[in-house]
């Protein structure tokens, strides 16, 4: 039989699956559960602002997203973030500080401590860590210092897992990160020797850029639609997976492969042949809860937005973990003299309040955002609240026990791929070089 491969899931994973199949002239169909594209991936204009309900930003991390952006040029507008996006805040004493991005103002900083700054001439000489399950705090207490654990790295996790470095662990959490210590011994040393070897033409695009489309993050995916085609996909899909043989069967048809891209929680309902031990290996990985805000102003009247947001410190107690300003990043966000901007609440250290209603959420919000912001009263033009049960997914100290379960069920299922952000990174760009890397092996 021809390849035929059934897609579970019409977000950027399944999505970027079907176009590499579609490339490799190979039959596919995708079933998504829900009425539309994108997963967690939805852009909204409304009134003047265009604003995100998941998603705000990637980043140009790898070579596959990249590529990807190539092969769709001619069907959306990347956009890459302003300049001032170079500038990160991190609040200290309830103080916004820009992260030091040079020498100078990394002495400077009040961010972090005389001695930890002392002791990071040492980092180069530290010896590499031996525990592949050290977590991301451990590390960076034995590399740098508690004050980098604090004001630097703390919020940087909260950015991009609404998570807690004390539970991540750095081999799958920020495993370049990881790599670079294991590699070169220090992340000093190797961030120095990477930047100067030598790249190829493709390395050289991984710029490490913001990016989002012209008119936000729904017109990646509707381009890629565009390319697939919508009629290759079955919405509302309530889908069972049946095994005959070698192959897979939904709706009485016979498919050679099966990628899934759907979070943990669904894989026992879709996949009733998998061991059910096995898969609790899987589906016990745990989430982070987050409740995303979008705020729209007419005229801003607050703090100063050129940057690319803020983030907030554990340490530092508040109830906001972080804010992008979205209209400093990206054009036609917002009216002329407005702003856009995008709050997050929750994660696993304040899971309650992603469990708020929106008044109860509000009523302790919007007090601490008027004093962020610097306005007299937090009141927005527009203001819209997204909950998401099933954020983020936490590599922590369980995630070679998961990684392990992948790997047994594909070798004991030969042409079922597990894909999602159950494993592989959680941003948008790790799902794009995942869904590229299913289909590579598919093609073989
Ligand atoms: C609030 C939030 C903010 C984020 N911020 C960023 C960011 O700034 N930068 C970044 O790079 N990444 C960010 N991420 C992560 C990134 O958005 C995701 O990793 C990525 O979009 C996930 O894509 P996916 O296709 O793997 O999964 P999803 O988008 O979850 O898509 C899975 C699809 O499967 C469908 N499905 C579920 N169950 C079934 C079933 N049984 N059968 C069929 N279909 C099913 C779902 O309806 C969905 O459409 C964020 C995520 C969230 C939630």
């Amino acid at each position: 039989m021809n390849k035929k491969v059934a897609i579970a899931g019409a977000g950027i994973t399944g999505l970027v699956s079907a176009f590499y199949l579609k490339k490799a002239g190979i039959d596919f169909r995708i079933f998504e559960k829900t009425d539309r594209c994108g997963g967690v991936i939805q852009s909204v204009s409304e009134n003047g602002f265009i604003y995100e309900t998941g998603p705000n930003t990637g980043t140009l991390s790898n070579i596959e997203t990249t590529e990807l952006f190539e092969d769709l040029s001619d069907y959306f507008e990347l956009e890459l973030a302003d300049e001032k996006a170079e500038k990160r805040l991190i609040l200290k004493n309830g103080k916004w500080e820009e992260l030091p991005s040079g020498l100078i103002s990394g002495i400077t900083t009040p961010l972090f401590t005389a001695a930890d700054k002392l002791r990071l001439l040492g980092e180069p000489f530290r010896k590499a860590g031996k525990n592949p399950s050290e977590s991301v705090a451990e590390l960076v207490i034995r590399r740098m210092g508690k004050s980098f654990l604090d004001y630097a790295v703390d919020p940087f996790v909260s950015g991009i897992y609404a998570g807690d470095p004390y539970y991540l662990v750095t081999k799958y959490a920020l495993p370049k990160l990881y790599d670079l210590e294991q590699k070169y011994g220090s992340f000093i040393g190797g961030a120095i020797k990477k930047a100067r070897e030598p790249k190829s033409e493709a390395e050289k695009k991984v710029t490490k850029k913001i990016f989002s489309a012209k008119g936000g993050l729904s017109e990646i995916i509707n381009a890629i639609v565009k390319n697939t085609g919508k009629e290759n996909i079955k919405f509302n899909a309530d889908t069972e997976i049946q095994k005959k043989g070698n192959l897979f069967i939904i709706d009485d048809e016979e498919y050679t492969d099966v990628i899934s891209t759907v979070n943990a929680g669904e894989l026992p309902g879709l996949f009733p042949f998998l061991d059910k031990k096995i898969l609790d290996d899987i589906t016990s990985v745990k989430y982070a809860e987050v409740a995303e805000i979008a705020a729209g102003f007419n005229k801003w009247e607050g703090i100063s937005l050129d940057a690319f947001g803020g983030l907030i410190p554990s340490k530092e107690n508040k109830n906001v973990l972080g804010i992008l300003f979205m209209s400093t990043l990206f054009s036609g966000r917002a009216p002329e003299e407005g702003a856009l901007l995008t709050f997050f609440a929750g994660g696993t250290k304040k899971m309650h309040l992603a469990r708020m209603s929106e008044e109860e959420l509000l009523s302790i919000l919007k007090p601490e955002l008027a004093d962020l912001l610097g306005l007299s009263d937090f009141k927005p033009d527009l203001l819209k609240i997204f909950y998401h049960k099933k954020a983020i997914a936490q590599y922590g100290a369980d995630s070679k026990k998961r990684t392990d379960a992948v790997k047994h069920l594909q070798n004991e299922h030969k042409g079922l791929f597990l894909g999602g952000s159950i494993i592989d990174g959680v941003g948008m760009a790790d799902r794009i070089k995942q869904a590229k890397k299913i289909v590579s092996k598919i093609s073989e």
